[in-house]
């Protein structure tokens, strides 16, 4: 049986990432009919639009896709296409593990924690108000009302948490520590500040683990969990958080299990999966065939486990895990310094890896 599955090159280093990670989920053995989409600054440019309806047309008919990274333009221009897309599909749950591979250099070579971030709602739902807009005025006039003011020398941007996507990402996090043998989940919040957003996040969660006694449950203030998870990274298993903390602290565990080059993701909603790197498109690189297709291609892990292809996922993530424990063909990023000569390309990475697992 072949998988139709929407591949979306994306920009900047994507489509080499891309292509990388398509050649070694071929390598596994397992077909797929892949329906090749265009998204980010490259279409912008020729049709106008960052995310054709075409791309997620046939997101929704396939329901599975892997994606490279696109370019969001920062301050102004057009919004983030991951941001869209998340939202167009409902793809609620972001899940990152980070994991530290043999043979990588990090201070952290015990993490191994999973990060379930909400990805729909919080400080993500870009409800923005510009100095000056009329709908800034009207903000004004209401917060003015309640006994508050805000300066007129604001930007405005507003955060929405509400019950429902609570329950649902911690919900999805529990599921996944039962499933995977995982002991404890971690709900990470600024409740303290934020009572009314975070605070509901924060309740819903107990309200959850309650459902779940088998599972060990805590919960951390945002700024502490981040110190915690430096200093103690063992004594954690999987967190679950509200979108903008989930985003940072991705970067975080990116930066303790050896790099952004590491970091695989799945975006997960109910009618539909989006595989990507937590990584961005590292426009600097592009076509030199030189970035890390690691944090992809262990994308395309989660997305043939997420098939039920357990066992070619598990062969693809043992040959990537070997090629990076032998060291000598992997990327820059990998190496003991940034200008190793013997450091070897994108596409290579991706030979070493077909190679490994014929081996
Ligand atoms: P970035 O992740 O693209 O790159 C930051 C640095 O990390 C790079 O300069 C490079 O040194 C390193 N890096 C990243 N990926 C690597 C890889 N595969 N191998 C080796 N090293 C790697 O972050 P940025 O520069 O902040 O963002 C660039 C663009 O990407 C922005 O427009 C941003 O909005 C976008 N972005 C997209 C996504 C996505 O599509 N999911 C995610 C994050 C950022």
């Amino acid at each position: 049986m072949a998988y139709e599955v929407t591949l979306i090159p994306g920009d900047g280093t994507g489509p080499e990432l891309a292509e990388a990670t398509r050649r070694v989920l071929e390598a596994t053995g397992v077909e797929f009919i892949w329906d090749v989409q265009p998204a980010g600054v490259d279409i912008y440019e020729e049709e106008g639009t960052p995310f054709p309806d075409r791309t997620l047309d046939s997101l929704r008919r396939t329901k599975v896709g892997i994606k490279g990274p696109t370019t969001t333009p920062i301050g102004s221009g057009f919004r983030s296409v991951n941001v869209l897309l998340r939202k167009e599909l409902d793809l609620f749950a972001c899940v990152r593990p980070c994991k530290s591979y043999a043979g990588v250099r990090t201070r952290y070579p015990e993490t191994d924690f999973v990060i379930f971030r909400e990805n729909t709602e919080g400080m993500y739902v870009g409800i923005e108000f510009e100095i000056g807009s009329p709908g800034q005025a009207r903000m004004r006039e209401v917060v003015a009302e309640l006994g508050s003011e805000i300066p007129e020398d604001s930007g405005i941007s507003l955060k929405y948490i509400t019950e429902h996507g609570s329950e649902r990402i911690v919900e999805a996090a529990f599921q996944y520590a039962k499933e995977h043998g995982r002991k404890k989940v971690t709900a990470a919040h600024k409740a303290n500040i934020m009572k009314f957003s975070d605070g509901i996040f924060l309740d819903v969660a107990r309200k959850v683990a309650a459902r779940h006694p088998e599972i060990e449950f805590e919960d951390r203030i945002i700024d502490n969990l981040c110190n915690q998870l430096v200093s103690r990274p063992e004594e954690y298993d999987v967190v679950v958080m509200p979108n903008l903390y989930g985003d940072i602290v991705s970067d975080l565990g990116a930066g303790m299990i050896g790099g952004l080059g590491l970091a695989p993701g799945a975006n997960i909603g109910t009618a539909a999966a989006v595989f990507e790197a937590t990584h961005g498109s590292a426009p600097k690189y592009k076509g030199l065939n030189k970035v890390n297709p690691t944090a992809l291609m262990l994308s395309g892990v989660l997305m043939l486990s997420h098939l039920g292809e357990k066992d070619a996922a598990q062969r693809l993530e043992d040959a990537i895990a070997a090629v990076i424990e032998k060291g000598d063909k992997v990327t820059y990023d990998l190496k003991p310094t940034r200008d190793d000569p013997t450091a070897v390309g994108t596409s290579e990475f991706a030979d070493a890896v077909i190679e490994e697992m014929g081996s």
